[in-house]
């Protein structure tokens, strides 16, 4: 969501005449944006900030730290200006020097299709900002405010457009995206943004990212299932596998409810991958809760799994309430273990394909390879130059230090699957 919002920002400002510039050194402003979801990516923020203050430049901050510590960064980093996650829209005229508009709320003000994109042919489509879950453990709430969906009829006017710019693969953004529609109190659902979005002619693959388990729907599962231009894998994160522990997360669900929500997914649409994040050595954190935890990503089996140690959160209910007192070594030592479980269960999922012909789409391209990605998002490497958004099949040759490899197999496909 933050490259998103980049693109939106850099977007506004060359419509207000800006150019973007490649390098910092030939740059006359820098604009940070910036992540707080862990201490260690605020710490980077102040870092930067000092090196870039010290060689003269101006410096704008926004984004979540921004949001979080807008005084601090003026007062004590120099930062030229700070514009919280909900005043993005007012950065031409932070540039342009006005003053005080650091946490103004107009989120609704923001012109999504302004964006200019990173890819030419995978587009960043936001559909719902905030969060309204307040796990104990996360800054979001606090930084990005309340759940609000955008209407259905903007999101696929924007969706239209970018497949009239040649775009044909749309991730779906949202910090809970299966909590899209909610607050708009009309049966908008994630299921039905997905099934109008998905019959535009010329979208070829349609992906949603995150989803929060207990939001999932069985009408969401039965759009996935039916439909062959909607990504079949669920990112849904799991953060432990000790019900003691996601209780005190305040998750809303059991380990029994999630084990059921995977193998209900499982059963439903063929051909299904998960991803996750895990969180570890959260306060009181027991030998105990992470065996569960092993236990958990043993039996899911995700192609792909974020794991991060537990970061306190000033401001946070966990800070206010629990003490962060898992050692970092242990912390250290149980991420070590989990990432090399998890990193004998890629091997295995993906040495089982080796052999296969898979469909990808393309996603980049350099000089002799390409990458793209299957529709239960595996990214495959192939030798070849190949232009952004060709539907191509290979035959996967091996699975390497972590990559998948792939042959061109016979024809290429299409540009559109549909
Ligand atoms: N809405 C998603 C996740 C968004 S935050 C969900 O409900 O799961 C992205 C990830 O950052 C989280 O899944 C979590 O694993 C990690 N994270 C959030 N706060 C954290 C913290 N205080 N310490 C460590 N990791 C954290
Ligand atoms: Fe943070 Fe996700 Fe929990 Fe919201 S649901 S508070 S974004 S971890």
């Amino acid at each position: 969501m933050n490259i998103h919002d980049s693109e939106i920002m850099k977007g506004l400002l060359v419509r207000a005449g800006h150019d973007l510039v490649p390098e910092i050194k030939s740059a006359d402003l820098v604009i940070i944006n910036t992540c707080s979801v862990r201490e260690k990516s605020q710490n980077k923020v102040y870092s930067l900030m000092g090196r870039l203050k010290k060689n003269g430049y101006r410096v704008g901050v926004t984004g979540c730290v921004a949001q979080l510590e807008a005084k601090k960064l003026k007062d004590d980093y120099g930062a030229d200006f700070v514009l919280g996650t909900r005043a993005l829209s007012s950065i031409v005229k932070a540039v342009a020097g006005e003053k005080d508009l650091d946490l103004e709320d107009h989120l609704s003000d923001l012109k999504y299709s302004a964006a200019i994109r990173d890819q030419k042919r995978h587009a960043w489509v936001n559909i719902i900002t905030g969060c309204d879950k307040f796990c104990t453990y996360c800054i979001v709430p606090y930084t990005r405010g309340r759940e609000i969906s955008r209407p259905m009829n903007d999101i696929l006017e924007e969706v239209n457009s970018l497949v009239s710019s040649g775009y044909t693969q749309i991730t779906f953004l949202g910090q809970n995206v299966d909590s899209y529609g909610k607050d708009l109190k009309d049966g908008t659902s994630l299921a039905k943004l997905l099934e109008a979005a998905q019959s535009l002619a010329g979208i070829s693959r349609l992906w949603f990212l995150t989803s929060y388990p207990s939001d999932i729907t069985d009408e969401l599962i039965e759009t996935v299932a039916k439909h062959s231009n909607i990504s079949r894998n669920f990112h849904i994160p799991a953060q432990s596998g000790s019900d003691e522990l996601l209780k005190r997360m305040n998750r809303r669900y059991t380990r029994e409810n999630y084990m059921e929500l995977i193998a209900k997914i499982r059963s439903n649409v063929e051909g299904v991958t998960f991803g996750g994040d895990i969180i570890v050595g959260f306060p009181d954190e027991s030998d105990e809760d992470f065996e569960e935890t092993l236990s958990l990503v043993k039996t899911v089996r995700y192609v792909r799994l974020n794991v991060a140690p537990y970061s306190e959160r000033q401001g946070t209910v966990a800070s206010k309430i629990y003490k962060d007192d898992v050692p970092y070594q242990v912390k250290k030592s149980r991420m070590a273990k989990l990432v090399s479980i998890q990193h004998g269960i890629e091997k295995e999922l993906n040495e089982k394909i080796v052999g296969d012909v898979v469909e990808i789409i393309v996603e980049n391209s350099t000089d002799d390879h390409s990458y793209g990605r299957t529709i239960d998002n595996r990214m495959v490497f192939v030798d070849e130059e190949l232009p952004e958004g060709e539907i191509v099949k290979a035959e996967i040759v091996a699975f390497k230090e972590g990559k998948l490899y792939g042959r061109l197999s016979g024809r290429k496909v299409s540009t559109v699957v549909k």
